[in-house]
């Protein structure tokens, strides 16, 4: 079951790297994935994790890497901000999507409330504090995602030069996606607009909650995926592959 939920995702990232990064290489030293538009006129590329200088050749349609040199004015700051400021907003991110994904599940199953045992009344009460817990960690998360990328900015034109590479091109325009959609979500869940401010919970006779809860959830659901590339990319920019 698992490997085939990973065949499915990896299908779908594949295409979707296949069109951004267009025909990509390895680095013969790191084996950082590489894309040929990093490439600057004279088909030269340093490599952002290794700093070796590629010369990139295509021979009878195959990349051929040639390590030519290894950058050597390479700042490599001893506190790295950037990888460790991206735990903040990965690791509470999911926390704050499992909390909204609680209070949805509890407003489902509240609407055959009659139906349930008696204990289930001590389940709705402590509903409100769920609701300001998710709020909590969905705020620092977002807040703190704008450091992180500032922080991540900040590495790109020191250690990496501002050099273009498609993997920092996503990076910034994912990071704009995640600070965006959270900043909305956010907003709809501190206007008591999706949760009810009594209860904690979703009221289902309301159209106005049944549709700003359909949008709030929608930016959750896409936020996961844009933190997990995010992420993802990240790590590559760490460890190679
Ligand atoms: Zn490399």
């Amino acid at each position: 079951m698992i490997s085939e939920i990973k065949q499915l995702t990896g299908s779908v990232s594949e295409a979707f790297k296949k069109k951004y990064y267009g025909k990509t290489f390895r680095c013969p030293v790191c084996h950082l994935e590489l894309a040929h538009s990093d490439l600057d006129a004279h088909g030269l590329v340093v490599c952002p994790l290794c700093g070796v200088v590629m010369d990139v050749q295509d021979v009878y349609g195959h990349t051929v890497p040639v390590v030519n040199d290894v950058e050597l004015l390479r700042p490599q700051p001893k506190a790295r901000t950037h990888p460790m400021a991206a735990h903040l907003p990965i690791g509470l991110f999911p926390l704050a999507a499992f909390g909204a994904g609680l209070l949805l599940l509890v407003s489902l199953l509240d609407v055959i409330n009659s139906r349930l045992p008696a204990c289930w009344q001590s389940v709705i009460e402590r509903m409100p504090l769920i609701a300001d817990m998710t709020l909590v960690l969905l705020a620092v998360s977002v807040v703190s995602s704008a450091m992180t990328s500032a922080s991540g900015y900040w590495d790109w034109k020191n250690r990496y030069r501002g050099r273009p590479y498609r993997i920092i091109r996503l990076k910034l325009v994912f990071s704009w996606i995640f600070l965006a959609t959270g900043l909305i979500a956010m907003t709809l869940h501190g206007a008591g607009v999706v949760f009810s401010a009594g209860t904690g919970l979703i009221d289902f006779a309301s159209s106005q909650q049944l549709i700003l809860g359909t949008v709030y959830f929608s930016m959750l659901a896409a936020n996961m995926v844009v933190i997990a590339t995010l992420g993802h990319v990240g790590g590559n920019l760490v460890f190679g592959k």
